[in-house]
C-alpha cells in the first residue's frame, strides 16, 4: 500500500468511556482523511483487570461472581453504545455482537468454575474479551462520523507461537494474513478497527501478547502492513523524563531513539510495552506517542537515531515489585558452572531477568526478577543446586523481595564522563542505599538496585541532579 498508511493505537484510558471513544473516533476520522488508517484498540480502562479477576473467581468455583462481572461489562458497554450510536439498526447490530462475545465469556467462566481449573489458554480467552467488546464499539463510533469502518479481530491477522500470556508473533505469517485481510478494506476506504492485545496460533487458538500488549499489536501490524508510522495515543503528552505519577516536574521528550525508548520500556516505563519497538526496528518505522486528550500537542517521536542532547541523560525509570535473588557464598568460588547453571535455570522457567551483578571475588551472583516470577525461579534454583547445597558448595540462595531497579537512560551517556559519579552522588545526598549496580555494555543505561521504599526519593533526586526539569516540553 503506497498511498501512505498509519497505524493508530488507542490505550484503555483513550477509550475509557463514551466521551473518550468519541474523541478517539474523531482522531481516527481525521487520520483517515489524510491517508490510510488502521486503528488498534485496547479494552476500556480497567476491563482487563476485571476479566482476570472474573477468571480467578471462576477458578475458585465462584461461577456466579464471574457471571456478575460479565453482566457489569454488558451494562458498561451498552451505556457507552447508547451515548455514542444514534442509529437504532446499528445499535441492534452492535448489541448482537456484544452479546455474542459476552456469551462466549460466560461459557468459559462456567466451564472454569465447574472444573475449578484455569488453563493459560482459557485465561487468554477470558482476559482478551475487553478488546473484542471495545473494537466493535469504536468502529461503530467511526461510522457515526460518516466513514466506513469494520471491526477486525486480531486472531485473523497476528500469528503467534503457543506461549499463552506472552505470545511472540511470527512475522512472515502475520504479514501474509494481515495484508490479505486489511489491504482490501483500505482500498475500499473502510477503516479497520483491530483488537489489540491478542493473536492466534497457526492452528487458530487465541493467545495474548502480555499485559499492556496492545502497543506491541500496533507495531506488529505497522511492520506487517509497511506503515509509514505508528501513533500510540495515550493519556500523557509523550514519553516523559520520568513517570509523571512519581516526579511531578517530568517533561515531554520531543524525540528519542528506539534504543533509549526500549531501555525505558524494559526498565518499567509503563507508557510503552517493553517489546513495542522490536517489530519496527528493521524497517525504521517511526513511532509517535501522543495524548488523545490533547491531540494538538505533537508528542514524542521515536526514531532510529533519536536526537542527541547535551549531558547525555534523557530520562529515568524504575521497576518496582522486583525480587533480588543471590546465589553465592564462599563455597561457590571455583565452581565453574554456577553462572551457566543459574541462568539456564532462569531461562527454563521463563523468568525475566532484569539485572545481573556479580562481585569480583565471584562469591556472589545476584540478579533481579519480577516478583511474579520469583517463587518459581527460586524453587527451580533450589532444585538445580540441591546437591551442591547439601555439600555446602553453594551456600546460599538468598531472596530479597521489596526491591526496585532504577535506570538512568540516554544513548549519549556513552562518552560523557561523570554520569555514574553524578548518579551515585545524588543517591548519597538523598540517603538512598545502593544494593547492587549494573551498567550495560551499550552504555545506554546505568541501572541499580535499591529498596522499594526509596524509589520516589531516588527519582526526584536524580531528576534534579541531571536538570531534567529543564528539557523542552
Ligand atoms: P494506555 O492505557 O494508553 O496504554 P498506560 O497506562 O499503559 O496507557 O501508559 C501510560 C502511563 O504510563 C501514563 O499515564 C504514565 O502514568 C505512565 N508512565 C510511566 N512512565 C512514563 C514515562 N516515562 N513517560 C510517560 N508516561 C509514563
Ligand atoms: N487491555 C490489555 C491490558 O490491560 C492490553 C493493553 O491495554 O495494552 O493489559
Ligand atoms: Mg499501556
Amino acid at each position: 500500500m503506497s498511498a501512505g498508511l498509519q497505524v493508530m493505537k488507542f490505550g484503555g484510558t483513550s477509550v475509557g468511556d463514551a466521551d473518550c471513544i468519541a474523541r478517539a473516533a474523531k482522531i481516527i476520522a481525521q487520520g483517515a482523511h489524510e491517508r490510510h488508517c488502521v486503528a488498534v484498540v485496547s479494552a476500556m480502562s480497567g476491563v482487563t483487570n476485571r476479566l482476570i479477576e472474573a477468571a480467578k473467581m471462576a477458578q475458585t468455583g465462584n461461577g456466579s461472581g464471574a457471571i456478575a462481572v460479565m453482566e457489569s461489562l454488558r451494562a458498561q458497554h451498552e451505556s457507552a453504545m447508547t451515548a455514542l450510536i444514534k442509529n437504532e439498526e446499528e445499535r441492534a447490530r452492535l448489541r448482537k455482537k456484544l452479546d455474542a462475545v459476552l456469551a462466549e465469556g460466560s461459557r468459559f467462566c462456567e466451564g472454569t468454575a465447574l472444573l475449578r481449573e484455569l488453563s493459560p489458554r482459557t485465561m487468554d480467552t477470558i482476559s482478551s474479551l475487553g478488546e473484542r467488546l471495545c473494537a466493535p464499539l469504536v468502529s461503530a463510533a467511526v461510522k457515526e462520523l460518516g466513514l466506513q469502518s469494520e471491526a477486525v479481530e486480531a486472531t485473523e491477522l497476528i500469528v503467534t507461537d503457543e506461549f499463552h500470556g506472552g505470545a511472540e508473533p511470527q512475522m512472515e505469517q502475520t504479514r501474509g494474513k494481515s495484508q490479505a485481510r486489511i489491504l482490501p478494506l483500505l482500498e475500499r476506504r473502510i477503516v479497520p478497527v483491530v483488537t489489540g492485545f491478542l493473536g492466534a496460533t497457526p492452528s487458530g487458538e487465541l493467545t495474548t501478547l502480555g499485559r499492556g500488549g496492545s502497543d506491541y499489536s500496533a507495531t506488529i501490524l505497522g511492520a506487517a502492513l509497511d506503515a509509514d508510522e505508528v501513533i500510540i495515543w495515550t493519556d500523557v503528552n509523550g514519553v516523559l523524563t520520568a513517570d509523571p505519577r512519581l516526579v511531578a516536574e517530568a517533561q515531554t521528550i520531543p524525540e528519542i531513539s528506539y534504543r533509549e525508548a526500549a531501555e525505558l520500556a524494559y526498565f518499567g516505563a509503563k507508557v510503552l510495552h517493553p517489546k513495542t519497538l522490536r517489530p519496527v526496528v528493521q524497517a525504521g518505522i517511526p513511532v509517535w506517542i501522543r495524548n488523545s486528550f490533547s491531540p494538538e500537542k505533537s508528542g514524542t517521536k521515536i526514531t532510529p537515531q533519536g536526537q542527541n542532547i547535551r549531558g547525555g541523560v534523557k530520562a529515568l525509570t524504575a521497576i518496582r515489585d522486583v525480587t533480588l535473588i543471590s546465589v553465592g557464598g564462599p563455597g561457590i568460588v571455583g565452581l565453574p558452572d554456577v553462572v551457566g547453571r543459574t541462568f539456564s535455570t532462569t531461562a527454563e522457567v521463563r523468568a525475566n531477568v532484569l539485572l545481573i551483578s556479580q562481585s569480583s571475588s565471584q562469591n556472589d551472583i545476584c540478579f533481579g526478577v519480577s516478583s511474579a516470577d520469583a517463587q518459581r525461579t527460586v524453587e527451580a534454583l533450589r532444585k538445580e543446586f540441591a546437591q551442591d547445597l547439601d555439600h555446602h558448595k553453594v551456600e546460599h540462595i538468598r531472596v530479597d523481595p521489596h526491591i526496585a531497579i532504577v535506570a538512568v537512560v540516554g544513548q549519549n551517556m556513552c562518552g560523557t564522563p561523570g554520569i555514574a559519579g553524578k548518579t551515585f552522588n545524588a543517591m548519597g545526598k538523598e540517603g538512598v542505599n545502593l544494593i547492587a549496580i549494573a551498567q550495560g555494555s551499550s552504555e545506554t543505561n546505568i541501572s541499580f538496585v535499591i529498596e522499594e521504599q526509596s524509589v520516589v526519593a531516588a527519582l526526584r533526586g536524580l531528576h534534579r541532579e541531571f536538570g531534567l526539569h529543564k528539557s523542552a516540553d
